[in-house]
């Protein structure tokens, strides 16, 4: 069955694309595997120039990656071009601390001299969600190929343009052909590509469901898997936080990406005293978030990606107002072309409703009044997931401890959540395992090999 692209703005069919046969599937693998035999005899300068090369052709086609994306999911065009920009950025890092974070560690021992390398793996599959087509990709791709691995992209099969270009932006910065490769594929073609024996490793970003599936998968085959999974984040208040910067902050938190966004702040825990204030300020905020036309440089909500996530965010509000939750603004789908839905503010939140108990991808906000700093913590661990927190107060030791009791894969503090190169990202729980970006991202895809002489 072909794959389509569909405009979230409108509706409309993009683009079809006739899924690879398994025959070119393998092939591709095949060709990948080829590429990576000359690869990871490379240096690292040689790595790094191709890669800064990558950064270079992204930046010189900016507005068209960024088109294609808010063309196929939706992504206000200046959070197009900014992920554009963050691609790049990653690029260059990895280009240029990639050699010393895999130099070769002596190590003691009973030996004349002992050593730890970090040699590559091979071809490692990446399948990866739409809600930031192109930065998922290359926070993925930078490290492993600076590592001397290959890769093959199983993208979302709503962003198979996206897919198809990063391609070309990988051939057309001079690295060799088949180095990095998109299958078009739809899940069910997975499992083999995971199966095949040229396939050293897998990683996946995207929900509870498909990770659960995809290391089924490898653990059957006994290959490497990392998962970046969903996230209800919590964003903590406390009553000495300074209200006005913290709840416009959660309002940007939140709609980022139209909500759709895994370390998107989702639960806001507030502490007694000043949860009437930071409500009011929060739906204020939300309420200046201009939605419109994602191609419009002002945009600050576009559509959502598909029309089903936006049924079933529809369904979960829903659910809690029916549950006792009560809406103080949104709460519904606009009336008009396209996958849009309303920025939505709910108080009175409480364990039992989906705003509590799931991960809601929208703009959807859902206010939790708590007694304490303590209550506040075991709120924001009373989930399944474990991706990023908030912590908002002006003590900052009392932030440091409750930082410490978090049950996540990073803490912020006075601060948004956000992913940056320096520092690791991934999660705990039903998040996932494993970590990207950073020294501990780019150990994950290397075969970390002893060496030992008499
Ligand atoms: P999804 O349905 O899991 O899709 C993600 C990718 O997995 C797509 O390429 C999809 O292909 C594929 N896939 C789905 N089911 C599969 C299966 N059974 N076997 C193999 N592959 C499968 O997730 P989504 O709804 O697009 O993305 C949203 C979720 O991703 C949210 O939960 C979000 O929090 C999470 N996320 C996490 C991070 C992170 O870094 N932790 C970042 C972004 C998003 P098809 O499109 O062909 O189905």
């Amino acid at each position: 069955m072909p794959v389509h692209s569909i405009n979230p703005s409108d509706g409309s069919v993009i683009e079809r694309f006739e899924p690879y046969s398994d025959a070119r599937v393998a092939a591709t693998i095949d060709a990948s595997h080829a590429a990576f035999a000359q690869w990871r005899d490379t240096g690292f300068d040689e790595r790094a120039r191709l890669l800064r090369a990558a950064a270079a052709v992204l930046r010189a086609r900016r507005r068209m990656h960024a088109e294609t994306m808010t063309r196929e999911m939706g992504k206000p065009i200046a959070q197009a071009e900014a992920e554009v920009d963050k691609c790049a950025l990653v690029c260059e890092y990895y280009a240029e601390h990639a050699a010393a974070m895999l130099a070769p560690e002596e190590a003691s021992s009973d030996g004349s001299r002992a050593y730890v390398r970090f040699d590559p793996i091979g071809v490692v599959l990446a399948v990866m969600p739409w809600n930031f087509p192109y930065w998922q990709v290359f926070r993925f791709a930078a490290p492993a190929l600076m590592a001397g691995n290959a890769a093959v992209l199983k993208h979302a099969s709503n962003v198979t343009r996206c897919a198809l270009q990063i391609e070309s932006v990988f051939r057309e910065a001079g690295f060799p052909e088949d180095l990095f490769r998109a299958l078009v594929i739809d899940a069910a073609a997975v499992p083999a590509v995971i199966a095949h024996p040229r396939v050293a490793a897998v990683t996946l970003t995207g929900s509870e469901a498909a990770g659960a599936s995809v290391a089924a998968c490898a653990g059957r085959a006994l290959k490497k898997t990392v998962l970046e999974l969903g996230g209800s984040d919590p964003f903590i208040v406390l009553a000495d936080a300074d209200v006005l910067v913290a709840a416009q902050t959660a309002a940007t938190a939140r709609c980022i990406n139209t909500g759709q966004s895994c370390i998107a702040a989702k639960r806001f825990i507030v502490e007694e005293p000043v949860a009437a204030e930071f409500t009011a300020l929060l739906v204020d905020a939300m309420r200046g978030k201009r939605l419109a036309d994602p191609m419009e440089h002002s945009t600050d909500l576009g559509p959502l990606a598909r029309a089903d996530l936006r049924d079933e965010l529809e369904t979960q509000v829903r659910a809690s107002v029916a549950a006792g939750a009560r809406l103080l603004l949104g709460g519904s789908r606009l009336e008009r072309p396209g996958f849009f839905f309303a920025a939505t503010v709910l108080t009175d939140v409480r364990k039992g409703m989906p705003a509590y108990d799931e991960e809601l991808f929208g703009p959807v906000a859902a206010v939790i009044t708590v007694r304490d700093a303590d209550d506040a913590v075991a709120v924001a661990n009373d989930t399944p997931y474990g991706l990023g927190a908030s912590v908002w107060t002006r003590d900052a030791r009392r932030a440091e401890d409750i930082a410490r009791r978090i049950e996540a894969g990073s803490v912020f503090v006075n601060g948004m959540v956000k992913s940056d190169p320096r520092l690791p990202f991934g999660g705990v729980k039903k998040s996932g395992y494993g970590r990207e970006l950073s020294r501990a991202g780019i150990r994950e895809f290397v075969n970390v090999k002893s060496v030992w002489i008499a």
